[in-house]
């Protein structure tokens, strides 16, 4: 049997629930189809930022998210260590948390199915239906079943199967992180601080990545690293090796295990992060690609949850107006408001994200950043632009 629905999603992460539900509240019939059977786990820092924090707020998810492990300030080690607090922001907290994704990604899900949406588990999705016309109509199940919708939105994450199926290319392809993380105890007080380490060599070349330690509350840490792929030899190193040297880096008396321990464990994962619009436009007829899909990611910072959040919420809302007034042809008001709130952004990340690949660039950025003088006048800045207005989402 063929189903038919206004809107069918493919993945149901940040980025698909967040689209789904918010198509729902505009009235669409929506469905998600994740492959996976959840709680599942995703390989990921699991930190919410303040924006992030204010996404699940509007979704009406702030008594839910208000219990995960409360973040009130980042500590960077460039390798001086220095405080950040979250800016303060108009109808933005000032705080951000931290919570597994198996936790987050299952109360997304339910909140979408709460909202109306039909929600298919173990459904592999494994391309696009395609019409006469070269439309996207739908989507095909691994198994052979059609889902047909008026649009179909890709929120199928850094290996988006739709995105690959259609052999999808932007001229900003390419930008990408690898990041790997594991979870673990360590013999220390629970804090309220994201730690980031910014001095990572290889070769005795200063990477463009940093290394992470956030607290997960209850003595379990999420420790992991990050590097984006403009550094030249961002091939030559083994990620895992990486991760453990890493590890040896930190305090011996936290007892951290060591990465062979964590391996037999199962919970080091690396995966890819794409960043800066690698499916740049963002639609194509018939279909809109959200989150890791659409390479939503902040380029360099790699912040990607709220941008996940962000772009799904956008094409749930997008994906209904355009259906409603003139068709799943044109997706052009989705791409105008992605343009609106990030385009400036990006295109000043993507330049950051060659530059930094050069190991000499990625040095003196951070002699600067080690420097207090200078890093005040660069934070005052930073702090004043964010508390400029702010975007509809
Ligand atoms: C190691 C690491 C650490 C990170 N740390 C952070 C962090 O601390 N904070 C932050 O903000 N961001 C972080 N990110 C980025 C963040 O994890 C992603 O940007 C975010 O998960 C994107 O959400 P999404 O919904 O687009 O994709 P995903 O979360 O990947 O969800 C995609 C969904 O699609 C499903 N799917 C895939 N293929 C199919 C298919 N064929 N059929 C049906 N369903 C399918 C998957 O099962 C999955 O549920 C990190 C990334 C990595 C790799």
């Amino acid at each position: 049997m063929t189903q038919r629905f206004d809107v069918a999603i493919s993945g149901g992460g940040p980025a698909g629930s967040a689209a789904a539900w918010q198509a729902a509240q505009a009235g669409a019939r929506v469905i998600v189809l994740d492959k996976a059977d959840f709680p599942r786990d995703k390989p990921c820092g699991d930190g919410l930022t303040a924006r992030a924090v204010s996404y699940l707020q509007r979704m009406g998810l702030a008594t839910e998210v208000s219990k995960f492990h409360r973040i009130d300030r980042v500590t960077v080690f460039s390798p001086s260590r220095w405080e950040l607090s979250f800016p303060k922001r108009p109808g933005m907290p000032s705080h951000g948390h931290t919570v597994s994704r198996s936790e987050l990604d299952m109360l997304l899900l339910k909140h979408a199915e709460a909202a109306g949406v039909t929600v298919r588990q173990s459904a592999e999705v494994a391309g696009p239906e395609v019409d006469a016309r070269g439309r996207v109509a739908g989507v095909v199940l691994k198994s052979g079943e059609k889902i047909l919708a008026d649009a179909v939105i890709a929120a199928d994450g850094a290996y988006s199967p739709i995105k690959r199926a259609m052999k999808i290319d932007s001229h900003y392809n390419g930008y990408s992180a690898i990041a790997i993380r594991s979870e673990m105890h360590a013999e220390r007080p629970d804090t309220d601080s994201l730690d980031i380490y910014c001095k990572l060599l290889f070769e005795g070349d200063q990477l463009p990545g940093y290394g992470w330690v956030f607290p997960m509350g209850g003595g379990r840490f999420n420790i992991g690293l990050g590097y984006v792929n403009s550094y030249r030899k961002w091939q030559s190193i083994n990620a895992t090796q990486f991760l453990g040297e890493f590890l040896r880096t930190l305090p011996a008396e936290w007892e951290l295990p060591g990465i062979d321990e964590l391996k037999k464990n199962k919970s080091v994962r690396a995966w890819r992060l794409p960043m800066g619009f690698t499916a740049w436009p963002p639609w194509r007829p018939g279909v809109l690609f959200a989150g890791d899909a659409l390479g939503a990611g902040k380029p360099a910072s790699g912040a990607g949850i709220s941008k996940a959040l962000e772009s799904g919420l956008v094409a749930g809302e997008s994906a209904v107006a355009a259906l409603t007034n003139g068709g799943p042809d044109d997706f052009t008001n989705y791409q105008q408001r992605l343009e609106a709130s990030w385009g400036r952004e990006y295109r000043r990340g993507r330049i950051f994200h060659r530059l930094i690949g050069h190991p000499k660039v990625a040095e003196t950025g951070l002699k600067l950043l080690d420097n207090a003088a200078f890093r005040d006048r660069l934070l005052k800045g930073l702090y004043k632009k964010a508390q400029g207005p702010q975007h509809s989402y």
